[in-house]
């Protein structure tokens, strides 16, 4: 029989964290924004555990440069080739960033050209040194998946190697037999419709901490991907005992995410001389990499056994990608004031997370300027 589960599931709009009296902190400027992560197959990397997402759209080497340049954590999508890669790990090392925390994404597709793919970026262009991979696929229970993760850790045994997306605590066990960090999120992200088209997904809330509470168990660790609104919602994930966080939209609108300004003219209701007055607004282009316009950039067309899982949206321009940057980790820093926590490693330990039913106020939320 069909069951339905009696818990209900939250999400990060379900939840705030509470304040109170934690250990003498009187500035965010003592609060260590970075974490040692030892990972279960042996590799170690320091920094802030939040990623760009693996998109097409903000998974480009400028703003993986800017987040790493942060001390955070960055990913490149699967759509470079090895040529464009290298070039971008040669010009970096000369500006003295440091690539121990970027990401390079493989698709499960082909997985004897990925592996190919990496071992060329090897004997090319010296990527030894800053190996780590996220095999990335919208749906990780698929029975390919595993057999591909196990051919890519049995290639590069020293690889720090992140897979993803899953939203079941099941999976994670076998998973964290090769990878080190599973990408727990389905159907949560800004540009996703899987939820509408299949009706499947988890809220982010409960996601994390059953996943957690499993990865941990046994060394592995998880990165909470899609649905963050809001700088608060990272510091959420972070509390809530997620090592990673990764995230799209928030910065899908700044100059460094790929495409141009999209100006648009907008009819408001002032009238100057009978005429209504026109306001210019300006917007960035943003698609999830399952929409009809990713699949027809880079996989000539959709496939006629599939359904479009993710759409392509306008995101108001928000400007350069440094001040999302600073509100992430001043708000980290922030939140761990609040707590009384000493560093990200220790929110976890010092958070208590209240159910809401109004987690914010949004009288004026249409009078911003
Ligand atoms: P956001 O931070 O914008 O809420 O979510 C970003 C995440 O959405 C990505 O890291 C990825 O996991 C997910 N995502 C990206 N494109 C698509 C898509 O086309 N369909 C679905 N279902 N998820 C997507």
């Amino acid at each position: 029989m069909t069951q339905i589960l009696p818990e209900v599931y939250l999400d990060y709009s379900d939840i705030l964290i509470r304040p109170k009296m934690g250990i003498n902190l009187n500035s965010r400027r003592d609060v260590d924004l970075k974490r040692v992560f030892k990972f279960k197959h042996g590799g170690m990397r320091t920094g802030l555990g939040v990623f760009n997402a693996n998109m097409a759209t903000v998974g480009n080497f400028v703003v993986a440069k800017k987040l790493l340049a942060r001390g955070m954590f960055a990913t490149v999508h699967k759509h470079y080739s090895v040529d464009e890669i290298g070039e971008f790990l040669t010009n970096a090392a000369t500006e003295n960033i440091s690539l121990d925390n970027l990401f390079i994404t493989i698709g499960l597709r082909d997985i004897d050209g990925e592996i190919q793919k990496l071992k060329d970026l090897e004997l090319k262009y010296n990527w030894k040194n800053t190996r780590n991979i996220c095999i990335e696929a919208p749906n990780f229970y698929i029975p390919n998946a595993l057999g591909a993760l196990q051919r890519v850790r049995e290639a590069f045994p020293d690889a720090v190697i992140m897979v993803g997306n899953i939203a079941s605590p099941d999976i994670c066990l076998k998973l964290l037999d090769y990878a080190d960090i599973i990408k727990c999120g389905i159907g949560s992200g800004s540009a996703c419709l899987t939820r509408k088209q299949t009706g499947c997904g988890v809220p982010m809330v409960s996601l994390i901490l059953e996943c957690a509470d499993v990865a941990h168990s046994v060394g592995g660790h998880i990165c909470a991907d899609g649905g963050i609104v809001d700088v608060g919602d990272i510091c959420k994930a972070l509390c809530l005992n997620a090592d990673f966080v990764m995230a799209g939209g928030i910065f899908a609108g700044t100059d460094e995410a790929e495409g141009n300004i999209i100006e648009r003219n907008f009819e408001t209701p002032e009238i100057i001389d009978g005429v209504h007055v026109i306001e210019t607004k300006r917007f960035k282009r943003y698609y999830g990499m399952s929409s009809v316009y990713a699949n027809n950039k880079f996989a000539g067309g959709m496939a006629d056994y599939k359904t479009s899982e993710g759409r392509e949206l306008m995101i108001p321009y928000t400007g350069a990608i440094d001040n999302v940057l600073q509100d992430i980790t001043g708000g980290i820093a922030s939140c761990c004031t609040y707590i009384g926590a000493a560093s990200v490693k220790h929110m976890s330990k010092c958070a208590t997370i209240i159910h809401v039913h109004n987690q914010l106020n949004r009288v004026f939320e249409n009078y911003s300027v």
